[in-house]
């Protein structure tokens, strides 16, 4: 069975909405049973375990929705979509997770958190958005969309136009207790779906949703040194990271240092916005307590919780 006690579960876009699916309810469904399906020896194995999910085909979805509907219905706030995606992807992950549950004969319950999450209200990102969501539009197409929904639109490479948010920093899991208590009584929790709902202090105190997208690697090594984990385990769609990515010289990690990892970072062996994130999450919750970060397939989990698959981060 598997060795992680305490663990955060990052899974990745592929595990919730797959590139060439169309997203069908049915579908959808498809995915979220056979993600949990993965993850049930985790699940049942460990003694506090928290899922994290990316939202990014979802959330470019709604705002699609919202463009496509925009004279008819108001559009949605940016932190609001990013709820309605933590809506709906938790609710098709949890039903997945609670039927093998049923399966496999467990009492656990499966809960799912709306999770706010604040970021500075004076990070850089909000001045250099850099995110894209959504389809790619014509110039003229951004333009309209630039003035009726306030759209900062962004030309990519010569493949058109998107619309591109700011991706500030999490600072702080604002419902972390909540998260903690759950899974301390061995609930299974799925919590800051899609990096959180990013939120920015007013100067009462009092908290308001902002336009943006937190990246969820960070978001999940922060809760996971927040929760005092041992382990964080990222899910994506590669086996293992590796460096001269795509080029003859590929080499995959299996075991690295976080120093040695931080050297292959500064050399810009890692994609921004894919997996130079993962590497930042996971230098940064060694450096802050952690004691392994995994990153694997999805498919891989338990082989690389067991120490067989994925690349192994480890302290120096
Ligand atoms: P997720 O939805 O899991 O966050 P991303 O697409 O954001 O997935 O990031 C994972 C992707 O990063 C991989 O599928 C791979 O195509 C890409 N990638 C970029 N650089 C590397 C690298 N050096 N080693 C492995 N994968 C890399
Ligand atoms: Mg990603």
């Amino acid at each position: 069975m598997s060795h992680a006690d305490r663990l955060v579960v990052a899974v990745g876009g592929n595990a919730t909405h797959p590139e060439n699916m169309l997203g069908t309810t049915a579908e959808q469904e498809q995915v979220a049973a056979r993600t949990a399906h993965v993850l049930r020896p985790l699940v049942t194995g460990a003694r506090e375990i928290v899922i994290t999910h990316g939202n990014g085909p979802v959330v470019g979805k709604i705002v699609l929705r919202q463009y496509y509907a925009r004279e008819q219905v108001p559009p949605m706030r940016l932190d609001v979509c990013v709820a309605h995606s933590q809506g709906g992807i938790g609710h098709l992950l949890m039903q997945g997770l609670e039927d093998e549950l049923v399966r496999a004969e467990e009492d656990r319950r499966v809960a799912c958190l709306i999770t706010r999450v604040a970021v500075n209200a004076d990070d850089e990102a909000f001045a250099h958005p850099t995110k894209p969501i959504g389809p790619f539009f014509t110039a003229e197409r951004a333009a309209e969309l630039q003035t009726a929904l306030g759209w900062n639109m962004v030309e990519d490479a010569g493949r058109g136009w998107r619309y591109v948010v700011p991706s500030p920093k999490p600072r702080e899991i604002l419902d972390l207790e909540l998260i903690r208590l759950l899974a301390a009584q061995g609930v299974v929790v799925i919590a800051a779906g899609g990096g959180g709902i990013p939120m920015v202090a007013r100067a009462d105190g009092s908290y308001a949703g902002v336009p943006a997208v937190i990246d969820k690697d960070m978001t999940s090594a922060l809760l996971a040194n927040q929760l005092g984990y041992e382990t964080l385990l990222i899910l994506t769609a590669v086996p293992r990271v590796a460096i001269h990515y795509r080029t003859p010289k590929q080499r995959e990690l299996t075991t690295v240092s976080a120093a040695e990892l931080a050297g292959y970072l500064k050399d810009g062996h890692f994609a921004a916005g894919s997996m130079a994130p993962k590497i930042e999450a996971s230098l940064r919750f060694l450096a802050r307590g952690g004691r392994r970060a995994i990153i694997a397939a999805l498919d891989d989990a338990v082989a690389a919780i067991e120490g067989d698959a994925g690349t192994h981060v480890v302290p120096d």
